[in-house]
C-alpha cells in the first residue's frame, strides 16, 4: 500500500447487472465503492433478453431500481411447456399464483445500460478499465487495471462474468461443462399475438423459447442446438430460418419471421469450487453459470448480490470486517444451495427431454400431463416467480 493511497470498502470488478446492481446496493447503504468495468459491452446483449423473477423484480424495486428508465418490460402472464413428441403441454398462470404476472422480460443490454447508469448516479469511483491484477495481503486487497491504476479496498468482488479473469488471478478452480449447443438468439414477428405468454418447446437437440415482447406480436427466440445444427441455422437466410424455426416449434404463434440480426452464444455450464476467500468474494456469472433454458442465470446473480449486500451490512453493525474470511463464508453458504440447485436441475431438464430413449421420453410426456408426477417441474419453473406452489392446468395436445 502507498502512503496516502485512499482504502474504499469495497471494489467491484465488473459492472454487468449484477456488478452495477450491487455498487447501487451498497453505495445506497453508506459504503464507499470503486467500480472498475470496461464498458466495452457485448453487442449480442441487445439481441436477447433476460426473463426477470417476481423476486428480482422485488430486489429491484426494494432497491429503488424497478420501474427502471429506459427499460420496457413485457409483463409475463403465463408459461407454456410442451415436450419434443407432442404428448405432453404444461402450463402455468400467474392466476394461479395470485398474481397478475409471473415476472417480467426485459431486453439485455438496455437492463445493463440502466442498471449501470442509475449506479453511476450514486457516486462512487468508476474506472473505465479492465482490472487485470490483484494483490492480497493482510488489510486489503489491490485491484491493478490495465492502464496501471491501483485501487485499493477491504474487499474485493469479481463480478466480472463467465470468462472472470480476477477469479483466475484469485486462483479459484472452476468445474466447467460444455454442453455442446449453442443458443441462437432473435427477436421474431409472430403472425398470432403471444398474450403475455411464454412458450418453451423441448425439441430432440434442446429447449426451444420464445418469450414476449412488450409489442404484443412480437417474441424474444432462444433456441438452444447443439454446436452442429446452430452452425447450420447460421448459414440460412432469414426466411429459411424461419421456415425451419416454424418447423421445430409447430404453428402455436402463426408464421415467423426474424427481425433484426441473430447472435449466437455457446452454453457451458460452470460452478466456482468456492465463491469467497480472505478479502474476496465471488458474484453472478464469474460464479456460477447455468443453461439459460429456466432463464436464470441474471435472477441468481441479483439474488448474491441481494445477500452478499444484506451479509456485509450485518458485518458492519458488529464492527467487522467486510474482507474477513467468516463474514464472507455466510454469503457463500447462503447462496451455494441455490445456485448449485439451479444448475443440477437445467442440466438435468436438458438431459432429459433429449434422451433417445422412448421410455424416458413417455414418462416425461405423461409427466407434463399429470403435474404431480413432476413436483420438481411445478417449483423450478415457477419457485423464483413466487413461493406459493401453484395449482396446474393441463390438457392434452
Ligand atoms: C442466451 C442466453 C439467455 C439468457 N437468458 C436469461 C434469462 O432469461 N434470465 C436470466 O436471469 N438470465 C439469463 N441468462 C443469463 C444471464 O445473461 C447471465 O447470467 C448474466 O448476464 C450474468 O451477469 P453478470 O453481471 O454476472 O455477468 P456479465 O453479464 O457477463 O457481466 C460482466 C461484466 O464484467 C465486465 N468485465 C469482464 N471482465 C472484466 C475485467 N477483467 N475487468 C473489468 N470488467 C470486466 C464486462 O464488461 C461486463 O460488464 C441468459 C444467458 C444466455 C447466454
Amino acid at each position: 500500500m502507498t502512503r496516502g493511497q485512499r482504502v474504499l470498502d469495497v471494489v467491484i470488478v465488473g459492472a454487468g447487472a449484477v456488478g452495477a446492481c450491487l455498487s447501487h446496493a451498497l453505495s445506497a447503504r453508506g459504503f464507499e465503492v470503486g467500480v472498475v468495468d470496461a464498458e466495452t459491452g457485448d453487442e449480442r446483449a441487445s439481441i436477447r433478453t433476460s426473463a426477470l423473477s417476481r423476486a428480482s423484480l422485488r430486489h429491484l424495486s426494494d432497491l429503488g431500481l424497478w420501474p427502471l428508465e429506459g427499460v420496457e418490460p413485457a409483463p409475463l402472464r403465463a408459461l407454456q411447456i410442451l415436450d419434443r413428441d407432442g404428448r405432453g403441454r404444461l402450463r402455468f398462470d400467474s392466476a394461479d399464483v395470485g398474481e397478475e404476472d409471473l415476472g417480467a422480460i426485459v431486453n439485455h443490454g438496455l437492463l445493463e445500460a440502466a442498471l449501470r447508469k442509475k449506479a453511476r448516479a450514486l457516486g462512487g469511483l468508476w474506472v473505465r478499465e479492465r482490472g487485470e491484477g490483484v494483490v492480497i495481503d493482510d488489510s486489503g486487497v489491490e485491484v491493478v487495471t490495465k492502464g496501471g491504476r491501483r485501487l485499493r479496498a477491504r474487499l474485493l468482488i469479481a463480478a466480472d462474468g463467465a470468462q472472470s479473469a480476477i477469479r483466475e488471478q484469485l486462483g479459484v478452480p472452476v468445474v466447467q461443462y460444455r454442453y455442446g449447443q449453442t443458443a441462437v438468439c432473435a427477436d421474431m414477428r409472430l403472425g398470432n399475438a403471444h398474450e403475455g405468454v411464454a412458450w418453451q418447446r423441448f425439441l430432440a437437440n434442446g429447449p426451444c423459447a420464445l418469450l414476449p415482447l412488450p409489442d404484443a406480436h412480437r417474441a424474444s427466440l432462444i433456441w438452444s442446438a447443439t454446436d452442429q445444427e446452430a452452425a447450420h441455422l447460421r448459414a440460412l437466410s432469414d426466411a429459411s430460418f424461419a421456415r425451419a424455426l416454424h418447423e421445430a416449434f409447430g404453428d402455436h404463434l402463426g408464421p415467423l419471421r426474424v427481425e433484426g440480426e441473430r447472435a449466437y452464444f455457446p452454453l457451458v455450464a460452470a460452478h466456482a469450487r468456492h465463491y469467497t476467500g480472505s478479502r474476496f468474494a465471488l458474484v453472478g456469472d464469474a460464479a456460477h453459470r447455468v443453461h439459460p433454458l429456466a432463464g436464470q442465470g441474471v435472477n441468481l446473480g441479483l439474488a448474491d448480490a441481494h445477500t452478499l449486500t444484506k451479509t456485509l451490512q450485518s458485518a458492519r453493525s458488529h464492527s467487522a470486517d467486510p474482507g474477513s474470511r467468516r463474514v464472507l463464508r455466510a454469503y457463500e453458504r447462503e447462496r451455494k444451495a441455490e445456485n448449485l440447485a439451479m444448475l443440477l436441475a437445467t442440466d438435468l431438464l436438458n438431459r432429459a427431454f433429449r434422451t433417445d430413449r422412448a421410455w424416458v421420453r413417455t414418462i416425461l410426456g405423461a409427466g407434463l400431463n399429470v403435474t404431480d408426477t413432476l413436483p420438481l417441474l411445478k417449483t423450478f419453473f415457477m419457485g423464483a416467480a413466487g413461493a406459493t406452489i401453484p395449482r396446474l392446468t393441463h390438457d392434452a395436445l
